[in-house]
């Protein structure tokens, strides 16, 4: 055995903590924005269906360029989306690394707006790309001048912009992403994990017409409740596809991941039949935590940033205590609370009740 100080790790690298959400068996889990509604039984039997016909296949490599999964995502998102505009891989994460190793790495920069999902920093020094991160406005609301004003300043190789962001909720208008993608000539992805939730806002596909630049990414795992398969993907110009099929490993989706995802899509009106659930538990936890007098941000998202936590590790653990798992981001005086069933979100609001602290002035 040695320690990791005894190795030769990369120096960007040195000092580094991984991604550490902490996973643990507890009664209420809402703490990394997983859909907490289990899947229908009748699609169960449909992915395992299908599951079972490509296992019979599994002596040989899968379809590289998984061609029938990229046009069950062309169709699932619409506005005549071609599948040579679809790419996917295993998480959106790993979407967005393939997207810093073909337009990132050393010399070059990765910028995005804080505070934000935090694998954004994670993946840039895994790719040996300086990370640029531009402090929001206080009310963590992105304005066009001011991102405009930041990307022409610091013309990075490639800008994020999440919407609605993680960890805040602050959805992304559309002004905002027009006004970024003139303002430089990078790589700009609109990451989108969490557009399902966001019935107020179209989705940035629509701007993706004369944009070659324009990168829109989204995930299976939120609200279509299939965190655990590892689907991610991404709609852009067919020359961005190309530039990730470069850095891809080959056959990088299995067999299994392709059949399970192409299987949920053809049930996407039933996986996403718990979105207006989920919107409805999230707008009644917002309202019972204001009615406390803690300051809950606007949420697009299926989560809430809410302050006015005297002190957030101590809240968190007292409701561990009670087997309910929040995020404490180290944002002062705040918590990040997944919106669940409504069973969950009756045990957490109790809770919160009973932490019976005064919400701290902020
Ligand atoms: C959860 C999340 C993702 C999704 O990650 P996967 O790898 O697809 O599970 C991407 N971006 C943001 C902002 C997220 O919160």
């Amino acid at each position: 055995m040695t320690s990791l100080s005894d190795l030769p790790l990369r120096d960007n690298l040195v000092g580094l903590e991984p991604y550490g959400a902490p996973q643990e068996p507890v009664p209420v889990s809402l703490n990394v924005n997983e859909n907490t509604h289990p899947i229908p039984e009748n699609v169960v039997a449909d992915i395992v269906a299908s599951l079972a016909e490509a296992v019979r296949g599994v002596n040989r490599y899968p379809d590289r360029e998984f061609m029938e999964l990229r046009e069950a995502l062309a169709g699932y998102l619409g506005h005549e989306l071609v599948p040579e505009q679809i790419w996917a891989a295993n998480g959106s994460n790993e979407v967005l690394q393939q997207v810093l190793q073909a337009f990132g790495g050393p010399g070059r920069t990765l910028l995005s707006f804080t505070p934000t999902y935090s694998m954004y920093p994670l993946l840039a020094s895994g790719t040996d790309t300086e990370w640029i991160g531009v402090p929001r406005p206080d009310d963590f609301a992105l304005t066009a001048e001011g991102v405009a004003a930041a990307l022409r300043e610091h013309q990075p190789d490639i800008a994020i912009l999440c919407g609605p962001n993680n960890p805040t909720g602050t959805p992304t208008e559309r002004e905002v992403i027009r006004a970024a993608y003139d303002a430089f000539d990078g790589i700009l992805i609109v990451d989108e994990a969490y557009q399902e939730f966001d019935a107020e806002r179209p989705s940035s596909v629509e701007l993706l017409p004369g944009r070659p630049r324009l990168l829109v990414s989204r995930t299976m795992s939120k609200a279509f409740a299939f965190a655990g398969v590892r689907l991610g993907y991404l709609a852009a110009d067919p020359a961005v596809i190309d530039a990730l099929r470069l850095v891809r490993l080959p056959y990088h989706l299995s067999a299994l991941t392709q059949a399970a995802a192409t299987a949920a899509i053809r049930h996407s009106g039933e996986m996403l039949a718990t979105v207006a659930d989920i919107r409805a538990q999230r707008e009644r936890l917002a309202a019972a935590l204001t009615g406390l007098g803690y300051r809950v941000h606007p949420s697009g998202a299926n989560f809430l940033l809410v302050g006015g936590f005297a002190d957030p590790a101590a809240a968190f653990e007292a409701l561990r205590a009670r087997g309910i798992l929040v995020r404490n981001l180290a944002i002062p005086g705040h918590l990040r609370i997944t919106a669940g069933t409504e069973a969950e979100t009756s045990a957490l609001i109790e809770a919160i009740t009973a932490l019976g602290e005064p919400p701290a002035a902020d």
